[in-house]
Protein backbone atom coordinates (compact mmCIF):
# COMPACT_ATOMS: atom_id res chain seq x y z
CA UNK A 1 0.00 0.00 0.00
CA UNK A 2 1.28 3.40 -1.04
CA UNK A 3 -0.07 4.71 2.36
CA UNK A 4 2.46 2.58 4.61
CA UNK A 5 4.52 4.38 6.77
CA UNK A 6 7.20 1.59 5.55
CA UNK A 7 6.75 -0.67 2.57
CA UNK A 8 7.95 -4.61 2.96
CA UNK A 9 8.73 -6.17 -0.11
CA UNK A 10 10.45 -9.41 -0.78
CA UNK A 11 12.32 -10.15 -3.85
CA UNK A 12 14.35 -13.43 -3.97
CA UNK A 13 16.05 -13.82 -0.71
CA UNK A 14 16.48 -9.80 0.33
CA UNK A 15 13.50 -8.47 2.31
CA UNK A 16 13.49 -4.15 1.62
CA UNK A 17 12.09 -2.10 4.12
CA UNK A 18 11.34 1.29 3.05
CA UNK A 19 10.73 4.21 5.21
CA UNK A 20 7.54 6.23 3.38
CA UNK A 21 7.00 9.41 4.98
CA UNK A 22 8.62 11.32 1.87
CA UNK A 23 6.77 14.70 2.11
CA UNK A 24 8.75 15.01 5.65
CA UNK A 25 12.08 13.87 4.96
CA UNK A 26 11.32 10.34 6.41
CA UNK A 27 11.08 12.09 9.86
CA UNK A 28 10.21 9.37 12.15
CA UNK A 29 7.37 9.43 14.16
CA UNK A 30 6.15 6.21 16.74
CA UNK A 31 3.55 4.89 13.47
CA UNK A 32 7.02 4.74 11.44
CA UNK A 33 8.93 3.53 14.80
CA UNK A 34 6.08 0.20 15.56
CA UNK A 35 6.28 -0.38 11.54
CA UNK A 36 9.83 -0.54 11.53
CA UNK A 37 9.57 -3.22 14.38
CA UNK A 38 6.97 -5.42 12.74
CA UNK A 39 9.19 -5.51 9.43
CA UNK A 40 12.31 -6.36 10.93
CA UNK A 41 10.30 -9.32 12.62
CA UNK A 42 8.70 -10.35 9.57
CA UNK A 43 11.97 -10.24 8.08
CA UNK A 44 13.21 -12.37 10.67
CA UNK A 45 10.73 -15.05 10.56
CA UNK A 46 10.21 -15.77 7.33
CA UNK A 47 12.85 -18.38 6.17
CA UNK A 48 13.14 -17.05 2.56
CA UNK A 49 14.32 -13.72 3.58
CA UNK A 50 18.64 -13.91 3.99
CA UNK A 51 19.54 -10.03 3.70
CA UNK A 52 17.82 -7.00 4.74
CA UNK A 53 17.61 -3.61 3.50
CA UNK A 54 16.72 -0.56 5.21
CA UNK A 55 16.44 2.30 2.43
CA UNK A 56 14.45 5.30 2.69
CA UNK A 57 11.32 6.99 0.12
CA UNK A 58 11.48 10.20 -1.92
CA UNK A 59 14.44 12.68 -1.29
CA UNK A 60 16.06 11.56 2.10
CA UNK A 61 17.05 8.47 3.67
CA UNK A 62 15.40 10.50 7.29
CA UNK A 63 15.70 13.80 8.59
CA UNK A 64 15.80 12.33 12.13
CA UNK A 65 13.03 11.65 14.68
CA UNK A 66 9.64 13.48 14.43
CA UNK A 67 9.91 17.04 15.94
CA UNK A 68 7.18 19.21 14.18
CA UNK A 69 5.17 17.30 11.38
CA UNK A 70 1.55 17.00 11.41
CA UNK A 71 1.71 13.66 12.09
CA UNK A 72 3.86 13.96 15.22
CA UNK A 73 2.32 10.91 17.54
CA UNK A 74 4.39 11.58 21.02
CA UNK A 75 1.35 11.01 22.82
CA UNK A 76 -0.14 8.20 22.08
CA UNK A 77 0.27 4.92 23.07
CA UNK A 78 1.23 2.02 21.68
CA UNK A 79 1.90 -1.50 22.72
CA UNK A 80 5.36 -1.75 24.41
CA UNK A 81 7.77 -4.07 22.71
CA UNK A 82 11.16 -3.06 23.51
CA UNK A 83 11.11 -3.41 27.28
CA UNK A 84 9.15 -3.24 30.33
CA UNK A 85 8.54 0.10 31.50
CA UNK A 86 5.54 1.70 31.77
CA UNK A 87 3.48 3.74 29.31
CA UNK A 88 4.74 7.15 29.02
CA UNK A 89 1.18 8.87 28.08
CA UNK A 90 -0.14 11.10 30.70
CA UNK A 91 3.26 10.50 33.13
CA UNK A 92 4.63 14.06 34.30
CA UNK A 93 8.11 15.30 33.43
CA UNK A 94 11.23 12.99 33.42
CA UNK A 95 9.16 10.02 33.90
CA UNK A 96 7.09 10.48 30.51
CA UNK A 97 10.37 11.45 29.01
CA UNK A 98 12.69 8.59 29.94
CA UNK A 99 9.69 6.00 29.60
CA UNK A 100 9.41 7.03 26.34
CA UNK A 101 13.00 7.42 24.77
CA UNK A 102 14.12 3.89 26.55
CA UNK A 103 11.08 2.06 24.31
CA UNK A 104 11.01 3.88 20.59
CA UNK A 105 15.22 4.97 20.59
CA UNK A 106 17.29 3.03 22.80
CA UNK A 107 15.35 0.01 23.01
CA UNK A 108 13.74 -0.37 19.25
CA UNK A 109 17.71 0.06 18.08
CA UNK A 110 19.06 -1.53 20.17
CA UNK A 111 16.45 -4.81 19.41
CA UNK A 112 16.80 -4.05 15.71
CA UNK A 113 20.88 -4.49 15.77
CA UNK A 114 20.62 -8.04 17.42
CA UNK A 115 18.21 -8.81 14.17
CA UNK A 116 19.87 -12.33 13.33
CA UNK A 117 20.53 -11.27 9.78
CA UNK A 118 22.77 -9.09 7.88
CA UNK A 119 21.27 -5.64 7.61
CA UNK A 120 22.37 -3.14 4.90
CA UNK A 121 21.34 0.52 5.14
CA UNK A 122 21.02 1.88 1.42
CA UNK A 123 21.65 6.03 2.36
CA UNK A 124 20.64 8.74 0.20
CA UNK A 125 20.02 12.33 0.80
CA UNK A 126 20.18 13.52 4.53
CA UNK A 127 20.55 11.19 7.49
CA UNK A 128 20.69 13.53 10.17
CA UNK A 129 20.38 12.70 13.79
CA UNK A 130 17.31 9.92 14.88
CA UNK A 131 18.26 9.02 10.84
CA UNK A 132 21.90 7.97 12.10
CA UNK A 133 20.56 5.97 14.77
CA UNK A 134 18.77 3.80 12.06
CA UNK A 135 22.09 3.51 9.98
CA UNK A 136 24.27 2.58 12.52
CA UNK A 137 22.18 -0.13 13.79
CA UNK A 138 22.89 -1.85 10.48
CA UNK A 139 25.35 -4.13 9.75
CA UNK A 140 26.65 -2.54 5.90
CA UNK A 141 26.31 1.09 5.12
CA UNK A 142 26.00 2.05 1.69
CA UNK A 143 25.70 5.61 0.48
CA UNK A 144 25.16 7.50 -2.22
CA UNK A 145 27.52 10.36 -3.47
CA UNK A 146 24.87 12.77 -2.28
CA UNK A 147 24.52 11.72 1.14
CA UNK A 148 25.35 13.74 4.35
CA UNK A 149 25.34 13.14 7.98
CA UNK A 150 24.88 15.18 10.84
CA UNK A 151 23.94 15.04 14.55
CA UNK A 152 23.29 19.05 15.02
CA UNK A 153 21.48 18.50 18.97
CA UNK A 154 24.26 20.03 20.70
CA UNK A 155 22.41 23.07 19.62
CA UNK A 156 19.55 21.68 21.89
CA UNK A 157 21.87 20.76 25.02
CA UNK A 158 21.69 17.13 24.11
CA UNK A 159 24.90 15.11 24.22
CA UNK A 160 23.93 13.43 20.87
CA UNK A 161 21.16 11.39 19.99
CA UNK A 162 19.64 8.96 22.27
CA UNK A 163 21.40 5.93 20.44
CA UNK A 164 24.98 6.86 21.24
CA UNK A 165 27.40 4.84 19.24
CA UNK A 166 29.12 8.28 17.69
CA UNK A 167 32.44 7.30 19.72
CA UNK A 168 32.27 3.71 18.02
CA UNK A 169 31.44 4.10 14.81
CA UNK A 170 33.71 7.66 14.28
CA UNK A 171 36.46 7.24 17.14
CA UNK A 172 36.33 9.46 19.92
CA UNK A 173 38.48 12.52 18.58
CA UNK A 174 36.23 12.73 14.88
CA UNK A 175 32.84 12.18 17.48
CA UNK A 176 33.74 15.14 19.18
CA UNK A 177 34.58 17.42 16.24
CA UNK A 178 30.97 16.06 14.41
CA UNK A 179 29.31 16.73 17.70
CA UNK A 180 30.96 19.93 19.21
CA UNK A 181 30.60 21.65 15.45
CA UNK A 182 26.95 20.17 14.04
CA UNK A 183 28.10 20.31 10.34
CA UNK A 184 27.72 17.79 7.65
CA UNK A 185 30.22 15.62 7.12
CA UNK A 186 29.64 14.23 3.08
CA UNK A 187 29.78 10.72 2.25
CA UNK A 188 33.16 10.57 0.92
CA UNK A 189 34.21 11.77 4.46
CA UNK A 190 31.61 9.49 5.92
CA UNK A 191 33.77 6.85 3.95
CA UNK A 192 37.16 8.36 4.88
CA UNK A 193 36.12 7.86 8.64
CA UNK A 194 35.17 3.99 8.07
CA UNK A 195 31.40 5.34 9.05
CA UNK A 196 30.56 4.21 5.76
CA UNK A 197 31.48 0.97 4.14
CA UNK A 198 30.81 2.14 0.43
CA UNK A 199 29.86 5.37 -1.55
CA UNK A 200 28.59 5.28 -5.19
CA UNK A 201 26.98 7.83 -7.67
CA UNK A 202 23.11 7.84 -7.01
CA UNK A 203 21.94 6.24 -10.01
CA UNK A 204 24.08 2.68 -8.33
CA UNK A 205 22.80 3.15 -5.05
CA UNK A 206 20.27 0.36 -5.10
CA UNK A 207 22.11 -1.94 -7.93
CA UNK A 208 25.20 -1.86 -5.38
CA UNK A 209 23.37 -2.39 -2.01
CA UNK A 210 21.06 -5.89 -4.12
CA UNK A 211 24.70 -6.79 -5.57
CA UNK A 212 26.43 -7.21 -2.06
CA UNK A 213 22.69 -8.49 -0.55
CA UNK A 214 23.01 -11.07 -2.94
CA UNK A 215 26.32 -11.90 -2.49
CA UNK A 216 25.66 -12.34 0.81
CA UNK A 217 22.87 -14.47 0.76
CA UNK A 218 24.64 -17.37 -0.51
CA UNK A 219 26.55 -17.40 2.82
CA UNK A 220 25.21 -20.05 5.45
CA UNK A 221 22.42 -18.83 7.51
CA UNK A 222 23.72 -19.61 10.58
CA UNK A 223 27.32 -18.44 9.78
CA UNK A 224 26.57 -15.01 9.11
CA UNK A 225 24.18 -15.04 12.48
CA UNK A 226 26.94 -15.97 14.24
CA UNK A 227 29.56 -13.52 12.17
CA UNK A 228 26.97 -10.89 13.18
CA UNK A 229 26.74 -11.55 16.94
CA UNK A 230 30.64 -12.53 17.27
CA UNK A 231 31.17 -8.90 15.69
CA UNK A 232 28.42 -6.98 17.94
CA UNK A 233 29.84 -8.81 21.07
CA UNK A 234 33.24 -7.30 19.97
CA UNK A 235 31.72 -3.63 19.88
CA UNK A 236 30.19 -4.38 23.37
CA UNK A 237 33.30 -5.88 25.11
CA UNK A 238 34.94 -2.55 23.92
CA UNK A 239 32.35 -0.73 25.79
CA UNK A 240 29.54 0.29 23.11
CA UNK A 241 26.71 -0.93 25.51
CA UNK A 242 27.80 0.37 28.74
CA UNK A 243 29.00 2.94 27.22
CA UNK A 244 25.45 3.87 26.00
CA UNK A 245 23.56 3.06 29.17
CA UNK A 246 25.48 6.01 30.95
CA UNK A 247 25.15 8.72 28.26
CA UNK A 248 21.55 7.77 27.90
CA UNK A 249 21.44 9.30 31.65
CA UNK A 250 23.55 12.41 30.50
CA UNK A 251 20.64 12.57 27.61
CA UNK A 252 17.90 12.77 29.82
CA UNK A 253 20.07 15.35 32.48
CA UNK A 254 19.72 17.50 29.22
CA UNK A 255 16.23 16.89 28.07
CA UNK A 256 15.29 17.78 32.38
CA UNK A 257 17.25 20.71 32.30
CA UNK A 258 15.58 22.19 29.17
CA UNK A 259 12.41 21.67 31.11
CA UNK A 260 13.75 22.90 33.87
CA UNK A 261 14.51 25.95 32.76
CA UNK A 262 12.93 26.93 29.72
CA UNK A 263 9.57 26.47 27.74
CA UNK A 264 10.51 22.33 26.54
CA UNK A 265 12.47 19.38 26.38
CA UNK A 266 14.23 20.30 23.26
CA UNK A 267 15.45 23.55 24.41
CA UNK A 268 12.17 25.12 22.62
CA UNK A 269 13.67 23.96 18.69
CA UNK A 270 12.01 22.45 16.11
CA UNK A 271 12.55 21.28 13.14
CA UNK A 272 11.91 24.54 10.86
CA UNK A 273 14.55 26.20 14.23
CA UNK A 274 17.06 23.65 13.64
CA UNK A 275 17.15 24.30 9.90
CA UNK A 276 17.22 28.28 10.33
CA UNK A 277 20.16 28.01 13.08
CA UNK A 278 22.16 25.48 10.57
CA UNK A 279 21.65 28.00 7.79
CA UNK A 280 22.81 31.17 9.94
CA UNK A 281 25.92 29.15 10.80
CA UNK A 282 26.44 28.62 7.09
CA UNK A 283 26.00 32.05 6.46
CA UNK A 284 28.26 33.55 8.98
CA UNK A 285 30.96 31.04 8.55
CA UNK A 286 31.44 31.57 4.42
ZN1 LIG B 1 15.86 12.42 23.62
Amino acid sequence: MADEVVRYEVDGAIARLTMNRPEYGNAQNSAMTYALDDAFYRAASDDDVAVVVLAGAGKHFSAGHDIGTPGRDIDTSFDRRAGLWWDHVGKPGAQSRYAREQEVYLGMCRRWRELPKPLIAQVHGACIAGGLMLAWICDLIVASQDAFFADPVVRMGIPGVEYFAHPWVLGPRQAKEFLFLGERISAARAHELGMVNRVVPRGQLADEVTAMATKISAMPRLGLALTKKAVNQAEDAMGMQVGMDSVFGLHHLAHAHNAEVGADSLAGHDARSMRDARQHDEGAGS
